[in-house]
C-alpha cells in the first residue's frame, strides 16, 4: 500500500495490528452462496474468533452463516471495529462514509478493490485503511497458515512461533525482515518448531493430516481454508523450502516438484490448452527441448524454438495468437549463452504473455530475473541450489506481477474451475492464484511432488548457497583461464572472457561471476572429446551439474544423444565439445586432472 509508505516489515505489522485490535467486522457484500469468495473469507474470520455481521440489501432479513444480514451498515444494532467492503470500488466511497458514520476504525477493500476517494475519507477522518487485499490471506499469513502452502511470508524469527496473532511481545514482534542472500539462504521459510522448539526445519514424513472435524475437512477441499490436507498436494518440509526459493528471487511463492523436468509441466500446465503453443529459446538444455518438441506434444501443446538473442524472430514468433508462454535460460546449459532477460520480458508482455525464465545455471546469487521482468522463474533444484547431488528437485517461483485476466485467454486461471465447485481462482486469490493452481490442481491431479526428505536435503543445500556459488565462481574462471590457454584446447566458452559473445550481457545481468559450468572444444573431435572424459579421475564422469564435485561430460554422446544433427547445432553443440561443472575442490588439483586427461588427447 503506497499510502503507508514504508516497508513490507511495517506492512505486516501494521494488518498484524489491525487484525489482533479487531473484534467486529461488517461485511459489505456478504453472500449466503457458500461458492462465493466473501462467503469462504466471512466463514474463515468466524473460525479465527472474529464477529462477522453480514451487511446486503438482497438478503437482509435472512441468515448468512448464522448471522442475521442486515440492508446497510446504520441498520447494524452492534458497534463495529472494521468495515470489509466485497462491492466494486465505484460503491466505496458512499460505503466508506457510512462506515465512518458508524464508527468502524478501520475500512477495507477487498483484493482488486481500490477507490482513492474512499482512502482520503479514511485519512481525512483518521481511520486505518487498506485496499486490494483480503483479510483472509493477509491472515493466513501472518498465522504461517498460508506459509505452508509455500507462499512467501517476508518473515524471518528465531522465536518459537505463536500461531496466534498479534505476534509475540519481543521488538518488532520477533520478526526481522532481510532481503540479504546469505541470510535469507540460511532462514527463510523457517523457524524454531512450534510444538518442540527444535531449531532445525522438521522433515514431515507423512502421507496426510488430520482433520479437526468434518467441516475443517469440507473447508480445506473447498479450498476456503489454507492448510494441508494429502501430501501429493502440499507438505510443511516442502513449504518451508518453497518459502525460502521464493525469498531468494524476492518472488510471491514457490511451489515445487520432483525434478526439473517436473517443474518445467508443473510451470507450463496452468498455462498451456490442447494446441497452444511454447516459444522457447533454441538454446536450451537438452533435455528439455527433447520435453518440449517430442514427449509435450502428448498434451497437444506445440514448441517452437526460436534463437532468443535475434529479437525479431521472438517478437515475430510469439506474434501467433495461440502463443501462451515464452521461455528461456538465463545462462543456457551447456553453452554458457546468456539471455537479454529485459528484452524478452518486453516482448513476452506486449504480446500478453509471461516471460518463464529457467534459473538453474545462473541461481539467484548470479541473477534474479524476476527483477529484469520474468514472471516465473524454475529452477531444477538438483543442482547448484542443493549443491550436494543427493536429492532431486526443482521449483517454480512466481513473482506474482503477471495479470492472468489482462493477456492472452488464460482459462484455467481466470475462469471456473469445474474440479473445484466453479471457484475462479483470479477472484478468490488474486495474485496468489497461480501458485495456488500449482498446488490444489496440478500436483493434486499430475502427482509430481517433491519428496518432503528431498525438500529437507535441499534446503540444508541451500543454507550455504552464496558461498559455494562464490567459490564455484572463483573456481570457474581460473579453470577456463587454464583451458584457454592449453594447446589441445581449440577454444572455450565462458562468459567471463571479454572476448565471450556474450561477456556484456553477462555483465549487465550477473553479479558475483560468469556461471561456473560451461563447454569447450577438444582436439580431435569427438574420438579426442571422448578421450579427455574418460581419462578424468578427480573429475566424475556423469550427467549432472552443480555439484560441489567437478564433473565432465561430452553432450553429443549423453546429454544431447536424442537431438537432430540440426539441433545440435543450434545448441552450440558438436563432435568435439566437452561440457565442465567446476567444483570446489582445490583449483590446482581440478587442474592437474584435466592436464593428465588433456596429455592422452
Ligand atoms: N533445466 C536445466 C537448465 C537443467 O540443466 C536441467 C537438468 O540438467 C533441468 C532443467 C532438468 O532438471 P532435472 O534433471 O532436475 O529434472
Amino acid at each position: 500500500m503506497e499510502e503507508i509508505n514504508n516497508t513490507q516489515i511495517d506492512e505486516d505489522l501494521f494488518i498484524a495490528d489491525i487484525l489482533s485490535k479487531v473484534k467486529t467486522i461488517a461485511m459489505v457484500g456478504a453472500s449466503k452462496n457458500w461458492k462465493r469468495p466473501s462467503n469462504f473469507v466471512m466463514k474463515y474470520l468466524q473460525k479465527h474468533g472474529y464477529r462477522v455481521i453480514p451487511v446486503n440489501p438482497g438478503t437482509a432479513g435472512q441468515y448468512i452463516l448464522n448471522e442475521l444480514c442486515f440492508a446497510s451498515l446504520t441498520e447494524i444494532p452492534i458497534k463495529i471495529d472494521m468495515v470489509d467492503i466485497f462491492r466494486p470500488s465505484d460503491f466505496c466511497a458512499e460505503i466508506t462514509r457510512e462506515a465512518i458514520k458508524v464508527g468502524a476504525k478501520i475500512v477495507w477493500m477487498q483484493l482488486g478493490i481500490k477507490n482513492t476517494e474512499a482512502i482520503k475519507l479514511c485519512k481525512d477522518a483518521n481511520i486505518d485503511v487498506v485496499y486490494n487485499k483480503c483479510p483472509k490471506i493477509e491472515h493466513s499469513k501472518l498465522s504461517g497458515a498460508l506459509g505452508l502452502a509455500g507462499f512467501n511470508s517476508n518473515f524471518i524469527s528465531s522465536k518459537r512461533p505463536n500461531i496466534q496473532i498479534p505476534p509475540p511481545s519481543a521488538r518488532n514482534g520477533g520478526i526481522v525482515k532481510s532481503t540479504e542472500l546469505e541470510t535469507l539462504a540460511i532462514h527463510a521459510g523457517t523457524k524454531p518448531d512450534a510444538a518442540t522448539g527444535s531449531r532445525g526445519m522438521p522433515i514431515y514424513q507423512t502421507t496426510a493430516f488430520t482433520f479437526d472435524d468434518t467441516d475443517h475437512a469440507a473447508s480445506l477441499f473447498n479450498l476456503q481454508e489454507p492448510g494441508n490436507i494429502y501430501a501429493r498436494l502440499s507438505n510443511p518440509t516442502t513449504a518451508a523450502l518453497e518459502q525460502r526459493i521464493a525469498a531468494l528471487d524476492d518472488g510471491l511463492g514457490a511451489c515445487c516438484a520432483a525434478s526439473g523436468h517436473a517443474a518445467q509441466m508443473l510451470a507450463l500446465y496452468p498455462l498451456m490448452e490442447p494446441g497452444m503453443k511454447i516459444i522457447a529459446s533454441s538454446k536450451l538444455y537438452g533435455g528439455s527441448i527433447t520435453q518440449f518438441t517430442k514427449t509435450f506434444k502428448n498434451f497437444a501443446w506445440e514448441a517452437d524454438l526460436v534463437d532468443v538473442s535475434d529479437l525479431n524472430a521472438v517478437k515475430l514468433a510469439v506474434k501467433a495468437s495461440n502463443v501462451r508462454v515464452l521461455f528461456a535460460e538465463s545462462l543456457a546449459n551447456p553453452d554458457g549463452n546468456v539471455t537479454d532477460i529485459s528484452a524478452l520480458a518486453d516482448i513476452a508482455h506486449d504480446a500478453g504473455i509471461p516471460l518463464v525464465i529457467d534459473n538453474t545455471m545462473a541461481t539467484q546469487v548470479l541473477c534474479q530475473p524476476g527483477k529484469f521482468g520474468a514472471d516465473l522463474i524454475i529452477y531444477s533444484t538438483t543442482k547448484f541450489l542443493s549443491g550436494h547431488g543427493n536429492a532431486m528437485g526443482g521449483a517454480v517461483v512466481d513473482m506474482g506481477n503477471f495479470a492472468w485476466d489482462q493477456g492472452r485467454d488464460y482459462f484455467k486461471i481466470t475462469k471456473p474451475d469445474s474440479s473445484y465447485h466453479d471457484i475462479n481462482f483470479y477472484e478468490s486469490f488474486g495474485n496468489h492464484a497461480y501458485i495456488n493452481y500449482c498446488h490444489a490442481n496440478v500436483l493434486r491431479d499430475l502427482g509430481a511432488t517433491m519428496a518432503p526428505l528431498n525438500a529437507y536435503l535441499t534446503l540444508i543445500g541451500l543454507e550455504t548457497l552464496p558461498l559455494r556459488m562464490k567459490q564455484h565462481m572463483k573456481n570457474a574462471e581460473i579453470i577456463a583461464t587454464f583451458l584457454k590457454n592449453h594447446s589441445k584446447v581449440n577454444y572455450v566458452s565462458w562468459a567471463g572472457f571479454d572476448d565471450n559473445k556474450y561477456h556484456e550481457l553477462a555483465k549487465k545481468y550477473f553479479t558475483n561471476g560468469f556461471g561456473s559450468v560451461f563447454t569447450f572444444s577438444v582436439i580431435g573431435g569427438y574420438e579426442g572429446a571422448k578421450k579427455l572424459v574418460e581419462n578424468c579421475n578427480l573429475i566424475s564422469h556423469l550427467a549432472n551439474v552443480g555439484d560441489t564435485k567437478s564433473l565432465i561430460v561430452h553432450p553429443a554422446s549423453t546429454t544431447h544423444r536424442q537431438l537432430s544433427i540440426e539441433q545440435k547445432e543450434k545448441s552450440g553443440l558438436g563432435d568435439s565439445i566437452v561440457r565442465i561443472s567446476v567444483g570446489l575442490e582445490n583449483h590446482k588439483d581440478i587442474i592437474s586432472d584435466l592436464d593428465g586427461a588433456l596429455s592422452v588427447v
